[in-house]
């Protein structure tokens, strides 16, 4: 008999479920259940749909580590029951929220796609429901009666991409993410193309849920004129573990001694530093000019091909799950789940 597969629709919050106030012309989250009812689409596709929703739906803006574990936690009470799980989120932190759940969902093996949308599902020239069908078909997908994707991806406007790759590009843009330094998964036109060889697959590790995040980090972004007091107080934060730092180009960042000894100390009490590019593509490689070497020598962690979002998330994980001082280094410069190049 032919097999329908399980999709869990999980509803965070975001525009995608939101109804517009016709007397104020605001936003507002609605029941999304009943909109969903309202969208016949869904009947036809050739799979078995449920939904759960937060109590209290977020704009995404107000995400956080506490909604990430309970995000994780939905998915995982409902791992055996279904055969995929579909995210909806509000575009603005949902390529933080995919690289976060990347990471805390280990030894994944069925889909996790997140998706939303820059026009509510109501709305007539809404986005939502292509994001959202698709979404739910790639959840879907089977191949000898084993789900083709095994990882947290990100749907939006035609393209499937790896969730911890993304980044938001566009505040009204329908297509409103990209993935600069990896190629979509998967292309939606006439046929549904997945690229197979750019998948992740992890390596027979059994799925468990490893939710610990540590939010004692911080990004900063280095700039011309960056303030040697300000960079003072913010190493001096009590409680900071790590620090994202976005530098210029391939990791360059100024060779004033004042720079590096600020760094160099905050190494020394044990914090750890990475160093992530400020383009939107390209890797860090530090030693690549003399205006890295130096970084390179006390210390600093190379994010290499990483995004931002992804750097922070995967900071906190590792602060999170304990990894010992000596082995940071090495376990932030390599891949966990297909987040840089190695
Ligand atoms: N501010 C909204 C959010 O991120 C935008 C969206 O839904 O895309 O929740």
């Amino acid at each position: 008999m032919h097999y329908r597969p399980n999709i869990l629709l999980i509803y965070t919050g975001g525009t995608i479920g939101m109804v517009k106030d016709f007397t104020t012309g605001a936003l507002k989250a609605f029941n999304f259940k009943k909109l969903l009812n309202r969208i016949p689409e869904l009947r036809h596709l050739d799979c078995n749909i449920e939904t759960v929703s937060f109590d209290h739906p977020i704009d995404s803006s107000n995400m956080d580590p506490d909604k990430w574990t309970k995000i994780a936690a939905i998915i995982n009470d409902n791992y055996d029951i279904f055969d995929g799980f579909v995210v909806l989120h509000g575009s603005d932190t949902m390529s933080y929220s995919a690289s976060a759940l990347s990471f805390m969902l280990s030894g994944l093996t069925k889909p996790v796609i997140f998706t939303g949308s820059q026009l509510p599902i109501g709305d007539l020239r809404t986005d939502a429901k292509e994001n959202l069908i698709t979404a739910i078909q790639v959840a879907a997908l089977q191949k000898n009666g084993k789900p083709v994707i095994k990882e947290v991806c990100l749907y939006f406007e035609y393209k499937l991409y790896r969730g911890n790759r993304t980044t938001k590009i566009s505040a009204e843009h329908f297509n409103a993410f990209t993935s600069p330094n990896y190629p979509a998964l998967a292309e939606s036109g006439v046929y549904l193309k997945v690229n197979e060889d750019l998948l992740h697959s992890n390596n027979n590790e059994q799925f468990s849920v490893k939710d610990k995040l540590d939010a004692g980090t911080v990004i900063i972004k280095i700039f011309p004129g960056i303030n040697k007091a300000v960079l003072t107080s913010i190493m001096a934060t009590p409680g900071l573990k790590g620090a994202v730092i976005e530098t210029y180009g391939s990791g360059n960042a100024p060779t004033d001694e004042w720079f590096v000894d600020i760094l160099k100390e905050a190494i020394a009490k044990g914090i750890h530093i990475i160093n992530v590019t400020q383009c939107s593509g390209g890797s860090v490689n530090m030693g690549h000019y003399e205006t890295s070497t130096q970084l390179k020598e006390i210390g600093v962690i190379s994010g290499k091909d990483i995004t931002t979002e992804a750097a922070i998330t995967k900071l906190m994980w590792l602060l999170g799950q304990e990894t010992p001082a000596n082995q940071f280094m090495y376990a932030f410069e390599s891949s966990i789940c297909g987040e840089l190049t190695q």
